[in-house]
């Protein structure tokens, strides 16, 4: 092993340069240059964007380079400076059981459209976790398979040995986790036991959004492993630019690696989907019921899930087959719900909170103008297929970010306020009303 002396560094950014103008940089001067190991030179890179750059863009040319320069076969490893002074000493090597759901495997994941490319970038990163897509980061609505891949994922790694340890846990976990190392003092525990596993999946990202410092370690916890080449998975209700105050580090961050989406399932996977599930669960349902319970129930899977429940219940108190009649009783025989508009939400909001629709379309922040708009965004949301963009359009041409974080916020008060709930209930009863009246 031996030292690389500066002369021969500058000899060797020196060919770099020269061959390679397009790719060199004017930080290439503050690398530094480390050992001469077995034919292994080591270059410490002073921050995770260099370092990046180095290993995607310029690894080869750093590698000719050093060839040319020392004359023989070199090459060229990239380190993280802050990463390679000596680590102080791990207290416990605590590891977190993984709490994985054993249905959740790709065996029982049905594939469709919708969901054929998270489902295949999940099946490689199983198969060679750290190595084909890192990070892999999955996105889409609730209900449509999230949790379901990311523990798939852990599960197959696990079980084919492709990965030791691996660690599964929600953001609100990690978040919890955290905050509990601060309290007690213990943030070297905490460091050690999230920055040594082969795989970190954290489910449902965008609740970090809201947690500033919580952030800020998943952050360096990111890059940690990601230069050791370890692999992280995570998930989130939208793409990583659409959640608000994400941190733009992160954002650019999750797109290193794959960023993909899970739709809405199509007809026919609804249908691949029901009778795979009632397979499962050893109900018996006649190729009519499954069309019936795939055509009535289009939103996510989990309500699918509910349907088929449903029917089996029934079918079970009364002793009687789950035949077309039972599905139908069992789900309330009515016509499929027409589409509500986004016209018929604004008049219900604006009945109910006596506002105008010049209001709700207005720049006013006012709080008697700026939560009903916030219902009106967040059962525009939930109740029609408008995108987010067309929604924004309805209120002034605001933008889809806004919107969505209107529909969170009226989530997230909705399961703290009971009275909020029963008003949107309500709305929701009397918007539907419509329907039957029809
Ligand atoms: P998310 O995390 O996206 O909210 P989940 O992974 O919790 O959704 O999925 C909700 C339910 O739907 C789970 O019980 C899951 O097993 C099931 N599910 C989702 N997608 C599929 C699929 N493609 N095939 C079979 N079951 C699915
Ligand atoms: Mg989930």
């Amino acid at each position: 092993m031996s030292q690389v002396t500066h002369t021969v560094w500058s000899e060797i950014l020196g060919h770099v340069r020269r061959l390679h103008p397009d790719l060199a940089k004017g930080w290439f001067g503050q690398l530094e240059p480390g050992h001469l190991d077995r034919g292994e030179l080591t270059v410490s890179a002073a921050d995770p964007e260099q370092y990046h750059y180095l290993t995607h863009r310029s690894g080869r040319a750093f590698a000719e380079a050093a060839q040319l320069t020392i004359g023989r076969l070199v090459s060229v490893r990239f380190v993280l400076a802050e990463l390679s002074a000596p680590q102080p000493e791990p207290p416990q090597p605590g590891q977190s059981p993984v709490m994985l759901n054993n249905h959740y495997t790709f065996e029982n994941f049905i594939t469709g459209p919708c969901n054929r490319l998270a489902h295949a970038a999940c099946v490689a990163v199983s198969d060679a976790p750290g190595q084909a897509y890192n990070p892999l980061f999955i996105h889409g609505s609730v209900g449509l398979g999230k949790t379901h891949l990311l523990q798939a994922t852990c599960g197959t790694a696990l079980a084919t040995g492709k990965a030791k340890q691996v660690l599964y846990l929600t953001c609100e976990a990690f978040a919890n986790d955290f905050l509990d190392a601060v309290q007690r003092g213990e943030l070297n525990t905490f460091r050690y036991r999230y920055r040594h596993v082969d795989v970190l999946v954290i489910d449902d990202v965008q609740f970090l959004a809201e947690r500033e410092r919580s952030q800020e370690e998943f952050f360096h916890t990111f890059n940690t492993l990601y230069q050791m080449q370890k692999q992280i998975i995570v998930s989130a209700d939208s793409s990583p630019a659409e959640i608000p105050s994400l941190e733009e580090r992160l954002v650019s961050r999750f797109s290193w690696g794959l960023v993909t989406r899970i739709d809405k399932p199509c007809f026919e996977t609804r249908m691949a989907i029901v009778r795979k599930k009632a397979e499962l669960r050893g109900v018996e349902l006649v190729e009519e019921v499954v069309y019936f319970i795939a055509s009535r129930i289009d939103t996510n899977i989990r309500e699918l899930e509910g349907a088929i429940n449903k029917v089996e219940g029934l079918s079970r108190l009364t002793g009687q087959v789950a035949d077309l009649a039972l599905a139908r009783e069992a789900l309330g025989d009515k016509q499929p719900p027409r589409e509500i508009s986004i016209e018929e939400i604004l008049e219900a909001v604006m009945r109910r909170y006596n506002v105008r629709l010049t209001d709700l379309q207005s720049k006013k922040r006012s709080k008697s103008i700026a939560f009903p708009r916030q219902v009106c965004m967040y059962l525009a949301r939930t109740m029609t297929r408008h995108s987010l963009e067309e929604i924004g359009g309805y209120f002034g041409g605001r933008d889809h970010t806004t919107v969505l974080h209107a529909s969170r916020t009226i989530e997230r008060r909705r399961a703290e306020q009971p009275q909020l709930q029963t008003a949107l209930d309500e709305i929701g009863q009397a918007l539907r009303g419509l329907d039957s009246r029809r």
